[in-house]
């Protein structure tokens, strides 16, 4: 298992990690979720002691990972920058990480098979695509057969192929009892692969749950209305007690609303609608709800949908995340019974 606790790492004025604590369970895949410039990639780092904690401390096993004999063996990284000498074969850069670290030369071809490289083994790695260039480093991280695997955005720059490969390959590796810890920067991605998320912006932990609790609380449906008569409308809606949020180009939402009951509601009272329909935020838009404070780049000055209210609050959209924190912002939580 991989233990964090408080772990904090700065570079000069950047706090790059602070004071990041969670576990990475063990048997499934943790997606380790969070916007370019989060830390992932710097945990990542200290988690392999390729990088110094400036505070708090790392564990694999209850071991720093310099301390771990023979640590191809216990955690098998495929990081972002690509670490092979190009004028080796496929093969032989295998083959010398295997000598340099006590594992039985057979390996190499078992891995090279599990990675679909066989066929290019003796071909050297300066004429590899991406593609191949991953799996050849995916090839390299379970070499020492290692109870751990840890894949830093592994899927950035593949063909549907390729992301579709590396998918399958991690659960698999998740079905055999490994641990399998995986960073990215999309929520999509994570959706498809995960059972279980840590989500992080500006270094700080966002939110450390399963997948099916963050899809729980981020599934929030609304009832979208569009009508030419907006003051009976809201009329209508306010004696029958329903809050209402502005929605995108005049429309109005309401968070939790019954379909029926509003169309109902809109005829009782004679007002027109030109809208009524079911919305559902994505878990896209809930993961950029949950980290737009902590964005580095801003494209716009806008990060939510274009229905949050007039005070910029992410109105119920944002909900499900702070629950997760366990730390409700006053005006951002839905209203129940709506
Ligand atoms: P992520 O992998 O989530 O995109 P990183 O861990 O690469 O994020 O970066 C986190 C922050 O630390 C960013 O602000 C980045 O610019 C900074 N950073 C990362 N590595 C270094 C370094 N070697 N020197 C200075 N700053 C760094
Ligand atoms: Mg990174």
């Amino acid at each position: 298992m991989i233990e964090l606790h408080e772990l904090t790492k700065r570079y000069g004025d950047t706090l790059a990690v602070d004071r990041l604590s969670f576990q990475v369970p063990q048997g499934v895949v943790t997606g380790f979720l969070g916007p370019n410039g989060a830390g992932k990639s710097t945990t990542m780092r200290m988690i392999l002691d390729l990088d110094r904690p400036t505070g708090g401390t790392v564990t694999i096993d209850g071991k720093r990972y310099g301390h771990l004999k023979e640590p191809l063996k216990y955690i098998g990284a495929l990081l972002e920058a690509k670490a092979v000498h190009p004028g080796r074969t496929a093969h032989d850069h295998l083959l010398w990480l295997a000598q340099s670290n006590r594992i039985p030369a057979a390996r190499v071809s078992e891995v090279l098979d599990l990675v679909g490289l066989t066929s290019v083994a003796r071909k050297r790695s300066r004429g590899f695509s991406l593609g191949m260039g991953q799996r050849l480093g995916i090839a390299s991280a379970l070499l020492g057969d290692p109870e751990i695997v840890m894949f830093d955005e592994p899927v950035n720059g593949l063909d549907p192929e390729g992301i579709l490969w590396i998918r399958n390959l991690m659960k698999r590796l998740a079905s055999e009892g490994r641990t399998v810890f995986v960073s990215s920067h999309l929520m999509s991605e994570m959706a498809l692969t995960a059972d279980h998320l840590v989500v992080i912006g500006r270094g700080r932990l966002l939110a450390d749950l399963s997948m099916p609790e963050f899809i729980r609380q981020n599934s929030r449906t609304a009832v979208r209305l569009r009508t030419p008569q907006p003051e009976r409308l809201l009329d209508a809606l306010d004696s029958a007690g329903i809050r209402v949020e502005g929605g995108p180009e005049g429309s109005y939402e309401v968070v939790d609303g019954d379909l029926a009951k509003l169309g109902e509601l809109a005829a009782a009272s004679g007002v027109v609608l030109h809208e009524l329909s079911p919305q559902q935020a994505s878990l896209e838009e809930a993961f950029m709800q949950m980290t737009a404070d902590s964005v580095e780049y801003h494209a716009g000055g806008s990060t939510g949908r274009p229905g949050t209210d007039a005070a910029g609050a992410p109105g119920a959209w944002g909900a499900g995340w702070q629950a997760a924190k366990g730390a409700p912002t006053p005006g951002t939580q839905p209203k129940e019974g709506d």
